[in-house]
């Protein structure tokens, strides 16, 4: 279909990757647990107790081989990218457990029962909040109500509101700043549970970490002269950064800020129009997201758009660069640089 034709853009075939089917999802460890959509937690109450005793509370840095027995302090951090966050603060004075498995969509990620044993079981739980975790927002809420201190990062971090939706933008993390609060944020915390620790030199290190990557990325970004400052991506996960980086979202590949919607064909040609006339280079899709549509979009563009996986959603894998959540700023601002120079 010719680029022009954009009234007739259909949506194509290939659907992204949808996350775990109704009735069935897959934890951590890769093991099928059946889903009751609502409220599972009386099922889960009897769970816990059973669960805890195989819960994978792990040292958050555990120096020497595993062998140091965990402290009796249970955290418990729904992302990988808080638990990256959380753990600069916990250092070996706390366990730690991370939900949320790398590579995976926290807006659809739901809980096995050991998790939910693990988070019912914990002295204090990190979430990022602002409706980010929405298969947790049960769980989170029954934890509260036992007692368990749970801390919704994002509430206090300055939200966003989405311009379409006025709902609160969830994407936090992708703004070091306001992270740089948030790790303050979470030595405060710890500190009340346990004032004995260590905990705010260990966050005062981690946040001056984060206020250098901020001004790295500031130096990466410099070259991208400011009209070509618009980005089109593929949920919309990069307000945050837009924002603190003088960036315009243009357009988004699926509506909305959590990525669950599906676009329709008025949408998609929309967005065709839309990187035409704003004349964007690229498309920024995701590693927690397929990236098929936005492929198909720059199709029409026979090789005038490229797509360019970020990491978004959850870290990178050992390796990848993208492993911390300043690895990850700092590398999305690498390939964001070079796809709009
Ligand atoms: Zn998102």
């Amino acid at each position: 279909m010719p680029v022009s034709d954009v009234g007739a853009f259909r949506p194509p075939r290939t659907r992204r990757r949808r996350g775990p089917e109704a009735g069935i999802w897959i934890d951590a460890v890769g093991e099928a647990t059946p889903v009751v959509r609502g409220r599972r937690l009386a099922l889960l109450r009897i769970t816990a107790t059973i669960g805890v005793l195989g819960s994978a509370f792990v040292l958050a840095a555990c120096g020497s081989g595993g062998t140091q027995e965990a402290p009796d302090r249970r955290v418990v951090a729904t992302t990988g990218i808080l638990g990256d966050v959380v753990g600069q603060v916990v250092g070996d004075e706390a366990s730690l457990e991370i939900l949320i498995p790398n590579g995976t969509d926290p807006h659809e990620y739901r809980t096995s029962a050991q998790q939910v044993a693990a988070i019912l079981t914990a002295d204090l739980v990190f979430a990022n909040g602002l409706s980010l975790e929405e298969g947790l927002i049960d769980v989170l809420a029954e934890a509260e109500a036992e007692g368990v201190r749970v801390i919704r990062l994002g509430d206090s971090l300055d939200p966003l509101a989405n311009p379409v939706t006025n709902a609160p933008d969830p994407h936090v993390w992708l703004d070091p700043i306001r992270m740089a609060d948030g790790v303050r944020l979470v030595a405060a915390e710890l500190g009340s549970q346990w004032p004995d620790g260590d905990w705010s030199s260990r966050a005062a290190r981690y946040a001056s970490e984060l206020e250098q990557v901020h001004l790295e990325i500031v130096d990466t970004l410099s070259p991208i002269p400011l009209e070509r400052r618009k980005l089109v991506t593929n949920h919309d996960a990069l307000r945050y950064f837009a924002d603190r980086y003088g960036f315009e979202i243009v357009g988004t590949v699926i509506p909305g800020t959590s990525g669950l919607s599906d676009p329709s064909s008025a949408d998609l040609s929309a967005l065709v129009a839309t990187i035409r006339s704003e004349d964007v280079p690229a498309i920024f899709t995701e590693s927690t997201e397929s990236s098929a549509l936005a492929r198909e979009l720059a199709d029409e563009f026979s090789g005038g758009v490229a797509v360019v996986e970020l990491h978004t959603g959850s870290l990178g894998e050992p390796g990848s660069g993208a492993d911390t959540l300043s690895g990850l700023l700092l590398s999305d601002a690498q390939l964001i640089a070079e796809a709009l120079t």
